[in-house]
């Protein structure tokens, strides 16, 4: 949502009246861009409550909502944890106990959303998965089989010292948690919601303090970042590169489940770039109006124009940025004659000539 790959527009959705970009490069990064999350995230879930829909209707099967989790501590690296976390994932539907914990329960799939927060105790990545299981299920004695079994997993994937025994009982008490019947909605409030996931630009105005929150999410941590707060910025900035070193994915469907459901299968790259929206397109922006926008850090704001004031106030808003810059970009004292007049600017209504200007403030991309 930086770079045009085309004509820069803006639209406005015509049912929710928000504005929105077009003809710009989305990243698809589902973990660690606030943008694309929130994007991508609103499709993921049509497809989720398509699943539950299938499960509830035509499959005649019982979703169960099973939260996997483990112990960790403050001095634990996050890339060693989801690698761990993955191996302790993959153990735990490996070899006989699973294959006979599959064939009593008669599993069918599962959707896992993994979350990754970060809260007094460090980094603390964990999932919900639904599982689509037999209707003759119990949820207490599915719980009671899982956590012998992710107890063992994590074991062996180094994530629990059995001789730990304080750590080990809390382990009993709180790794794992089953709940039969699980509403999509459920799930979603649970693994998916804007919450956990997406933010958007009002909540990000009211994020508080690092440290007196527990369980930040990422993006949460890239709002405090946005207000000045070094250490949530360095720590947004670690957990952004691990994602992108461990390949990680927020949402994964278990081979064959969304064939079943009848969902044809798209990337997040694909998701992130599609617009399926009913939109109208308000207006066109120039290059130079956008590098403007960008220069002046003013995405979000000039979204909000559009929402309240349509194409008119997206102009009044560009014209007050160019004449902003007017005032800030002060002429060299011997030559005051090669700097424009404000007035040649908010007249005209085209903030762009001070593109050519000679300060070159807005030649080069501040990000
Ligand atoms: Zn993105």
């Amino acid at each position: 949502m930086h770079t045009p790959i085309g004509q820069v527009s803006v639209l406005r959705d015509k049912l929710r009246g928000s504005a929105f970009y077009g003809g710009l490069a989305t990243c698809g990064s589902t973990l660690s861009c606030p943008i694309c999350a929130t994007k991508v995230q609103e499709r993921r879930r049509v497809e989720i409550a398509q699943a539950f829909d299938w499960a509830y209707n035509v499959a005649h099967l019982q979703p169960v909502m099973v939260t996997l989790t483990f112990p960790h501590k403050i001095w634990h690296d996050l890339y060693e944890l989801i690698l761990q976390q993955r191996q302790a994932l993959k153990l735990l539907r490996y070899g006989k106990p699973w294959k006979k914990l599959t064939a009593e329960i008669d599993y069918q799939g599962l959707i896992r959303a993994l979350e990754i927060s970060r809260g007094g105790h460090g980094w603390h990545p964990h999932t919900h998965e639904v599982w689509f299981v037999g209707r003759h299920v119990k949820a207490e004695d599915l719980q009671v089989q899982v956590l012998k079994q992710w107890m063992s997993a994590c074991i062996r994937a180094g994530l629990l010292d059995p001789a730990d025994v304080k750590t080990v009982a809390a382990f009993m008490e709180h790794a794992v948690h089953v709940k039969g019947w699980c509403q999509d909605s459920d799930y979603l409030a649970k693994s998916a919601d804007d919450k956990n996931w997406g933010i958007d630009r009002e909540m990000a105005k009211g994020a508080t303090k690092l440290g007196k929150l527990k369980g930040l999410h990422p993006f949460q941590l890239l709002a405090l970042a946005a207000e000045g707060d070094t250490k949530a910025g360095q720590l947004y900035v670690s957990f952004a590169m691990t994602m992108k070193r461990t390949r990680s994915r927020p949402l994964f469907w278990s081979p064959g489940l969304k064939g079943r459901v009848g969902i044809n299968d798209s990337t997040d790259e694909q998701l992130a770039s599609e617009q399926r929206e009913e939109a109208d397109v308000l207006g066109l922006l120039t290059h130079a109006h956008w590098q403007l926008v960008r220069a002046s850090k003013s995405r979000a704001q000039l979204l909000d124009a559009a929402e309240t004031g349509g194409w008119p106030a997206v102009m009044a808003l560009l014209d007050r940025l160019a004449l902003a810059v007017v005032k800030r970009v002060k002429p060299p004292l011997k030559q005051p004659e090669a700097c424009p007049g404000p007035q040649s600017v908010s007249s005209g209504g085209n903030p762009t000539g001070y593109e050519r200007s000679r300060s070159g403030a807005f030649t080069e991309s501040p990000f």
